[in-house]
């Protein structure tokens, strides 16, 4: 059994650790919080082992009556891999803590690519984080279009991608983020860093992304133009892509017309926390004019990286090929 650790508790380490747990050939070490908040009580009901993230805080666990079972650096030193699910920048500065107990580990995307020796998604590259000590499981939207591009990429060849994404101007449990009554061009310079962070899995491709932030939590949402080789017929690229594993495409009949519905359909499936791990693409939306193919996908930003974590851990024991892997994980998770 592959013991992992998650060091960071919030939106992405928990799911992480809920889905570590549902495999077959892994177990959660334990997981590390900085206090002992309602995640952290969650944590310990799940029967997850928890480590105390920031030393000087270690005393609030167990006047809050949470127990604990030592600190981060015992942690790390359990695990054969650690999920760093902690908040932009800080997985920066914890690498020196992995390098010291020789620890491989996964960062998420709000690091700079630079953290890692090498940048992740499952579909799209998978061998390179073979034998890797530091690998970056990308973005939500970068694994979203990632997912996407691959397929395209291989079946019709990519001249150009140009896409928008809309994206929610924070998660539900984020009170604090917004715009309330807005929306943002977000960044206002075109194009957006998000092109160039799916470079880090398709170094040339060539893509112009352009960011807005608007007032929703569930969802964002990328509307794509993607300029292939060929010139495919819309259903038979719309079958290409519902042949993908992580890619779910919407029929009309659903009568599911944004995300609402959509994270309506996810918590009637049963999905946990109404979890969508998979691309959501509406099948009505893919279209082609010539060379050009046109869709609308939603990304579930709390969710899409989850499975990926659980292959980039896989991917970097070399315990499993890319194909086993996916497999394995989507099996486990009821994907
Ligand atoms: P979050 O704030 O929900 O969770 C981060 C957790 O880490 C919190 O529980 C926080 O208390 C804890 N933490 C803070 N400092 C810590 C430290 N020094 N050691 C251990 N734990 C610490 O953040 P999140 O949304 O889960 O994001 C985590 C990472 O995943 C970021 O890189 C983010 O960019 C990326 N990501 C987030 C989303 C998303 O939409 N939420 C999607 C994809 C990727």
């Amino acid at each position: 059994m592959l013991r992992v650790g998650i060091n960071g508790y919030g939106t992405i380490g928990k799911r992480v650790a809920d889905a570590v747990d549902a495999q077959p050939d892994m177990e959660v070490a334990g997981v590390a919080k900085t206090r002992p908040n309602f995640e952290a009580k969650q944590a310990r009901e799940r029967g997850f082992d928890l480590y105390a993230a920031i030393e000087d805080r270690a005393d609030q666990f167990g006047e809050a009556g949470v127990e604990t079972a030592g600190l981060v650096d015992d942690l790390v030193a359990e695990s054969d891999v650690v999920v760093d699910a902690t908040p932009s920048g800080i997985g920066a500065q914890n690498r020196a803590l992995y390098e010291e107990h020789d620890t491989p580990a996964i960062y998420q995307g709000g690091e700079d690519a630079d953290v890692a020796d090498v940048s992740f998604n499952a579909r799209s590259n998978y061998a390179e984080a073979e034998g890797a000590d530091h690998v970056r499981v990308v973005s939500c939207n970068t694994t979203g279009l990632s997912r996407l591009l691959a397929p395209l990429q291989e079946e019709y060849g990519v001249e150009k991608v140009r896409t928008t994404l809309v994206r929610r101007g924070g998660d539900p449990g984020q009170t604090g983020r917004g715009p309330i009554n807005d929306i943002l061009p977000d960044p206002i310079s075109i194009p957006s860093h998000h092109g160039p962070d799916v470079n880090t899995i398709f170094p040339d491709l060539d893509i112009d992304t352009l960011g807005l932030k608007v007032p929703a939590t569930l969802m964002h949402m990328h509307s794509v133009n993607v300029t292939l080789e060929s010139e495919p017929d819309a259903d038979e690229v719309r079958d290409v892509l519902a042949g993908q594993s992580r890619i779910m495409v919407l029929d009309k009949d659903l009568g599911i017309k944004g995300t609402g519905p959509l994270k309506e359909y996810a918590k009637d499936m049963g999905r946990p926390r109404g979890d969508l791990w998979e691309n959501c693409l509406w099948g009505e939306s893919v279209t082609t004019v010539g060379r050009d193919f046109y869709c609308f996908q939603a990304i579930h930003q709390e969710s899409d990286v989850v499975p990926e974590n659980v292959d980039a851990v896989r991917a970097i024991t070399g315990e499993m090929d890319a194909e086993e892997s996916v497999a394995t994980t989507n099996d486990a998770l009821g994907l």
